[in-house]
């Protein structure tokens, strides 16, 4: 019998919300990225629980217990309960009746073996009790020790039903499938054979899958597997895949962490990342590594206007997008732009200059400046 453990599970708020349930004679199990996770020695941070007892008994035992229930997801049978500033989403077994692409009408079900067959991959369908004991009604367990990433039932009907179900099979291969072993082919078939749906998916989640996947340490295969499968061109029409690989290699052999943003630069421009609805700060640092990438500037003039560590992602984004290695003194340089401070102010050319004629001054001695590699002193350009 395969048992799961770790904090998560055994800290006092999530074994309160279990014993709500259980001592009520309902089941309590924890399912899906919490168990996933754990099998694989994977951090576990949000908990999903599924109970048997209906969204109305949970808002009852919670309020009984003392807890705060929250109606999360009403509609879909989710409520979220807080205990210890931690967020317990607990969602009564379903079972679909009809779907209508992101719209399944459910019904609820007191059967585990039925919401497991509603949920997406065989790995996410992984159950456990409040002692551990993993519950496995679909061979979940042997793929996820295979690392397969694999659909609950016939993979047609499942994307058909919902096409973000295309997305998360990149996205859960990325982080947890087997890289040596390839994707699993019945899946990609038919996630390449049925791209129409995907044009109808929010811009939002999009946006939102495609950073989940982009963080993951190495998302090249997958991001490859969603180029040839027609998938990435069916979401964003602009983006190139194959300067992600030399990205992922370079950021590997400079020490740089995982960095969606950085990643999601190497395949797509400013343009196409309009249609995406990244944040305003998100959208910066793309559009700042891209034009750092693209442009004509040294190591040491981006580190003097990017800072640090944007010149070191826009010069290994320029090595990938340009398939040519970053210079060897590229780092020290970055490094010695990002300390320089110019030296001249404003008022060092006031009052003879103002307005536009000030600023065009200040530009060009800047320039001449960095031209200098940060050499001339205040005196020297004011000369
Ligand atoms: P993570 O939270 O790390 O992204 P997760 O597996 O917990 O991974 P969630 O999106 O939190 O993913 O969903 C929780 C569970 O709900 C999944 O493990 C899966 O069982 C089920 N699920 C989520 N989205 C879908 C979907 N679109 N179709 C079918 N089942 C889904
Ligand atoms: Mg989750």
């Amino acid at each position: 019998m395969t048992r799961v453990t770790g904090d998560w599970l055994t800290r006092d708020a999530t074994q309160a919300v279990c014993a709500m349930l259980t001592e009520a004679g309902y089941q309590a199990l924890l399912v899906g990225g919490c168990v996933r996770n754990a099998l694989l020695g994977f951090p576990v941070d949000d908990i999903d629980i599924a109970t048997d007892a209906v969204p109305e008994r949970v808002v009852e035992l919670a309020e009984a217990a003392g807890l705060k229930p929250v109606p999360t997801g009403i509609d879909h049978g989710t409520i979220t309960v807080v205990a210890d500033h931690i967020g317990h989403e607990i969602t009564t077994f379903r079972r679909d009746v009809e779907t209508f692409g992101r719209h399944a009408t459910v019904a609820f079900s007191t059967d585990v073996r039925e919401d497991a067959a509603r949920r997406d991959f065989t790995m996410n369908a992984l159950y456990a009790q409040a002692d551990g004991t993993v519950i496995d009604p679909l061979g979940g367990l042997h793929d996820l020790h295979a690392r397969r990433v694999r659909f609950v039932g016939d993979p047609v009907d499942r994307i058909r039903e919902d096409y973000l179900r295309s997305l998360r099979f990149f996205r859960f291969s990325a982080w947890y499938g087997d890289p040596a072993q390839g994707m699993d082919a019945e899946g990609l078939a038919a996630i390449a054979a049925h791209l129409e749906g995907l044009g109808a998916l929010s811009r939002e989640r999009v946006g939102g899958e495609l950073k989940k996947l982009l963080k993951a340490p190495d998302p090249a295969p997958a991001v490859g597997a969603m180029a040839q499968t027609g998938v990435l061109a069916a979401l964003v029409p602009g983006a190139i895949a194959t300067p992600l690989a030399p990205l992922v290699h370079l950021e590997g052999a400079w020490g740089l962490a995982p960095d969606p943003i950085r990643r999601l630069a190497a395949l797509i421009g400013t343009d196409d990342a309009q249609d995406l609805r990244l944040s305003k700060a998100e959208m910066a640092r793309l559009t700042a590594l891209r034009d750092g990438a693209t442009g004509t500037a040294g190591a040491a003039e981006l580190g003097y206007r990017l800072g640090h560590d944007q010149a070191e992602s826009a010069l290994l984004l320029r090595a990938a997008l340009f398939d040519t290695p970053p210079p060897p003194d590229a780092r020290d340089a970055a490094r010695r732009g990002a300390q320089s401070t110019f030296p001249v102010r404003a008022r060092d050319l006031m009052p003879d200059l103002e307005g536009p004629e000030l600023g065009a001054r200040l530009t060009e001695l800047e320039a001449r400046w960095i031209a200098s590699g940060f050499t001339l002193s205040k005196r020297q350009l004011l000369d």
